[in-house]
């Protein structure tokens, strides 16, 4: 699974850091990043589909075939 922010929607909620800290990281400019370039650990998965559901702006995007 990989993840990414689309930075043009992110209105720095900050709901994606809370909802999986080991994935997202809020940058100098108070907007969300996302760590090790998007990549998620299988162990992680569950948290990723948690900040995808909590941003309200629709900022995440999940990449996965399976989901
Ligand atoms: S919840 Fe969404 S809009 Fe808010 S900081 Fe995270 S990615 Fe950005």
């Amino acid at each position: 699974m990989k993840i990414r922010i689309e930075s043009e929607r992110c209105k720095g909620h900050q709901n994606c850091v809370r909802a999986a800290p080991e994935l997202f990281v809020v940058g100098e400019d108070g907007f969300a990043q996302v760590r090790e370039c998007g990549d998620v650990p299988p162990a992680l998965k569950e948290q990723a589909l948690l900040a995808w559901a909590n941003c309200p702006e629709f900022a995440i995007e999940v990449e996965d075939a399976e989901r």
